[in-house]
Formats: C-alpha cells, sequence, structure tokens
C-alpha cells in the first residue's frame, strides 16, 4: 500500500472534507496545488468520466497515486441538473453564491424540491492504470427556500436533511462526514482498496 496520495481538486471544501476522511488511514495526503497542477478540463456528461480524467491528470503531475472527487448536486425537478455542471452552474466565476441564487431562481413556485447530491471517487495507482478503484456515493434531501447556515460549502445552506431538519450548512464538520455522499462513496473506496490488497 502506498503511503502519500495526491488529492486532485483545487475546491478547499472538498480538500478539507477528503483529509479528514483519509487521516485515520495514516497515508500523506498533498493537494496538487502543492505539485503546481491546475485544474483538469471536465468535458464529459459524467461524474466517473471526470472524476477520472481528474485523478489521471494529477496522477500524471505528480507522478504519485492520486484521489479524485467528481460530485455535484441533482435535482429531480431540474432534470437531474445541475449535476455535473454544479460548480460552473452560474457561469466561469465557481461562485457558490451565485450558484445557489441560480438554483432558488430555478426552483421559484416549485414545490417538488427533492434532490441529492452525488459523489464519484476514483483512486489511481499511476496515471495510466487500467485498474482504477471506482466508488460512489449519494446523500438525499431537499432544497430550501431560503439558505441556512454557515458550514460546508457549495449548496450545503439550501440543502436540508428532513431527518434532522437542518441544512448540510447547519451540521458539524464531524457529522456531515458521516452522513454525506463523500463519506459514503469513501467508504466504498476503503473496501474495495481492503479487496484490491488482498488479491
Ligand atoms: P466538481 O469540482 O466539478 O466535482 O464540482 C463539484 C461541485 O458540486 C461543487 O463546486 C459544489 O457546487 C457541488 N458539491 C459537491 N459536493 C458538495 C457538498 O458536499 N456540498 C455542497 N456542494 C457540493
Amino acid at each position: 500500500m502506498f503511503d502519500k496520495l495526491v488529492l486532485a481538486s483545487n475546491n478547499t471544501g472538498k480538500l478539507r472534507e477528503l483529509s479528514a476522511l483519509l487521516a485515520p488511514l495514516g497515508i500523506e495526503v498533498m493537494p496538487q496545488a502543492k505539485f503546481g497542477i491546475g485544474d483538469a478540463d471536465e468535458p464529459h456528461f459524467t461524474f466517473v468520466e471526470n472524476a477520472l480524467a481528474k485523478a489521471r491528470h494529477a496522477a500524471r503531475g505528480a507522478e504519485l497515486p492520486a484521489l479524485a472527487d467528481d460530485s455535484g448536486l441533482c435535482v429531480v425537478a431540474l432534470d437531474g441538473g445541475p449535476g455535473v455542471h454544479s460548480a460552473r452552474y452560474a457561469g466561469d466565476a465557481r461562485s457558490d453564491e451565485r450558484n445557489n441564487e441560480k438554483l432558488l431562481a430555478e426552483l421559484s413556485g416549485r414545490s417538488d424540491r427533492a434532490a441529492h447530491y452525488v459523489c464519484v471517487l476514483v483512486l489511481v495507482e499511476t496515471a495510466d492504470t487500467p485498474q482504477p478503484l471506482i466508488a460512489e456515493g449519494e446523500w438525499h434531501g431537499e432544497i430550501l427556500e431560503v439558505p441556512r447556515g454557515s458550514g460546508g460549502f457549495g449548496y450545503d445552506p439550501l440543502f436540508l436533511i428532513p431527518e434532522l431538519g437542518q441544512s448540510a450548512a447547519e451540521l458539524a464538520p464531524e457529522l456531515k462526514n458521516t452522513l454525506s455522499h463523500r463519506a459514503a462513496a469513501m467508504r466504498h473506496l476503503l473496501d474495495r482498496l481492503r479487496a484490491a490488497q488482498g488479491r
């Protein structure tokens, strides 16, 4: 098993959550910015293809195993949008605030507010590996009519977890990191990693 990993993201919210999820493994985790690696292109229609592209890009640049996350919010009333376009929903500037404003505007007057987050994690040992490890997680909730809370990132102030009566931005980071799509994907990835090591 490797002892160092490059995280293929420049999103500080994701880096914080992924680093916390990986901490128990005792692997040294380095963000790709440390190697001067910029964002990979994400031209694909699926989370898994984009995650794979990001992982390969970081592994090639850092010459290390790489972990990438491609994630997004899928809203039923928006036919699954913004989906893979979640980061740039309101334009290339990638503003969480403007993305949230646009989401509220698109859902204005709509009563069906069901939504889920999706996270696909891809771990590659080398840039050219023919066997990437792939895992997926989902987190189901509803879109609020006004933002609540100041934690998390992205759409969290608008993402209500009905069972808790709280938005994702109102949860303690430790709790979000047990319930979230990213946490679920990480659990599956670790299962796959253990299985791969046993082969
Ligand atoms: P990516 O960097 O292309 O994977 O874009 C992910 C985008 O999905 C983020 O910029 C957020 O807009 C959204 N997103 C993914 N995960 C979360 C989360 O845990 N909370 C809030 N927004 C998220």
